[in-house]
């Protein structure tokens, strides 16, 4: 513990954002890095629990009382090397993860929970700037050879891992560049590319092949995929969007959030745009769902400049809840507010979308609305919705961005090609904690197995695929369990 009394004495403090009017003229991060004072103080706040709920809160199993005590004290590459003893890609998750390890801060009963998230990001930024972070390749190499399906974060994180091992690892991606959603997906003010691409290299110098253009099932043969590996590993995310197909849904004007976005992070590093461009620059932009990839369409739409920004969400508006065996404040994803709703946009909740409204040319003019009422079950969840009567109205619109989630992989060519099984939510079968499918040299890891998740989800899956793999392949593995056992 660095500071005893430092809960008593400071409040939680966060990082300064550059004011919504300034962040919105350009696409870059906008989080401004702690004070050398600020860091020291907010690690300060760490009570050090005894039992912390901090690090089985993190789905990566971070240890976080023990780097707040290096932080406070300024050992930064040790802070750096506990750190990254559970968590191969903290640039990503210290920018981006809603941080499930502040929502189990003990603190949180009755203060603000440690800023855990950005101390992890300035541990990490840090040991960059200081040199810490080096190529690492294995002293030995077994032989094996590992193909890794995707290059996401649980690609990534799996590839990391094998890569540790000694094997040989080839990660085939089937867009331009590697990274997965961090790459294409996840707006760059939220994560800047260059953080990607220092990651990317960092492995391509410790060993790891990284193949883009490589669609493997349609492009790249499976078979000989399937002939010059030892085990493959399917990375390939969750990539079919849920879709709203009421009344209009042909017209002009109506887009999956994922072409939208994408479109941006291309336009931002001058890559060519292959389709026509979606724009909401002087339009009314409705956004349909209330996630993460809804907030980064609103960032994005206020970027470009569109004239008013709604974003719509079927759920009823989300409560704080506490309860005696759950003293936590717990915030549901859907009342987050994210930086891109401070930037400006009309939320709703409870809006059904009844029909796309279009004019003679078929392009799109209006949304049909009504609000719903929901039916709420002995747990606290929402069950059936009616119709409130007299709600219903027409709100004009230019562009729609459905950011309604991801239903399961794409199954056509590859899934379906390697004969894969699936759950019955659609996503590639294989239990957690095993990670194998039912074809024995087959792994699965990330989004394309757990469903649409997050990307420290996706990196836990990926470290333990990877432990799975190594076992299969040597028999038994040295690489760390998720408690950080060798
Ligand atoms: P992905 O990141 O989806 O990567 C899969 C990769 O596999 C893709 O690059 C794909 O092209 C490739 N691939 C698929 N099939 C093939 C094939 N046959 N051959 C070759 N390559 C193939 N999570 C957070 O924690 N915080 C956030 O702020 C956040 N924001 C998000 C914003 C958006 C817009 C979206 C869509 C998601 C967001 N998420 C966020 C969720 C997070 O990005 C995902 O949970 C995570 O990226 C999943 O990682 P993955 O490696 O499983 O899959």
């Amino acid at each position: 513990m660095g500071k005893v009394t430092g809960f008593l004495e400071y409040e939680r403090t966060a990082p300064v954002k550059e004011d919504a009017k300034t962040r919105l003229q350009h696409y870059k991060e906008f989080v401004v890095s702690f004070e050398k004072e600020q860091v020291k103080q907010e690690a300060a706040r760490c009570m050090d629990c005894g039992v912390p709920f901090c690090q089985s809160g993190c789905p990566l199993g971070n240890v976080i009382p023990e780097f707040n005590e290096a932080v406070y004290k300024r050992e930064w590459e040790l802070a750096a090397g506990i750190l990254l003893s559970t968590n191969n890609f903290p640039e990503f998750t210290g920018r981006i993860c809603p941080a499930p390890c502040e929502s189990a801060c003990v603190l949180g009963i009755n203060k603000s929970p440690v800023s855990i998230e950005d101390i992890e990001k300035h541990i990490i930024e840090i040991a960059f700037e200081k040199g810490f972070i080096k190529a690492d390749p294995p002293m030995i190499r077994t032989g094996k050879k590992v193909a890794v399906i995707g290059s996401g974060p649980a690609g990534l994180a799996a590839a990391a891992q094998l890569n540790r091992a000694g094997h040989e690892v080839v990660v085939y991606e089937r867009d331009d560049t590697p990274g997965g959603l961090l790459n294409y997906g996840i707006p760059d003010f939220k994560l800047q590319k260059d953080v990607v691409r220092r990651r990317i290299s960092l492995m391509e110098k410790e060993g790891i092949t990284f193949k883009c253009n490589a669609n493997v099932g349609v492009n790249i043969e499976l078979n000989t995929l399937l002939r010059e590996n030892q085990s493959i590993v399917l990375a390939g995310g969750s990539t079919v969007p849920r879709d709203l197909p009421v009344t209009g849904r042909t017209a002009q004007g109506i887009h999956f959030a994922m072409d939208f976005l994408k479109q941006q992070n291309k336009r931002v590093r001058n890559f060519a745009i292959a389709q026509e461009d979606i724009l909401a620059t002087g339009k009314d932009v409705i956004v349909i769902g209330g996630g993460d990839t809804g907030s980064d369409c609103i960032g994005t739409s206020n970027r470009q400049g569109a004239r008013s920004v709604t974003q719509f969400e079927i759920m009823p508006m989300p409560a704080e809840k506490r309860t005696d065996n759950m003293p936590w404040p717990t915030f549901p994803m859907l009342l987050k507010v994210t930086s891109s709703h401070e930037e400006g946009c009309s939320r709703a909740w409870g809006v059904n979308t009844k029909a796309f409204l279009a004019d003679e040319n078929n392009n799109l003019r209006a949304l049909r609305i009504v609000d719903v009422q929901w039916d709420i079950d002995a747990n606290g969840r929402p069950v059936n919705f009616k119709e409130v009567e007299g709600t219903e109205r027409e709100l004009p619109c230019q562009l729609v961005l459905l950011a309604m989630g991801f239903l399961y992989p794409q199954k056509e060519g590859l899934l379906e090609k390697l004969g894969v099984e699936f759950d019955n939510r659609g996503n590639v079968k294989a239990e957690e904690g095993k990670y194998q499918t039912n074809i024995a040299k087959i792994f699965t890891a990330g989004d394309m197995r757990r469903g649409q998740s997050l990307v420290v989800w996706a990196i836990s899956e990926g470290r333990e695929a990877a432990r799975k793999v190594d076992e299969y392949l040597m028999g038994e593995s040295r690489l760390p369990t998720k408690d950080g056992i060798p």
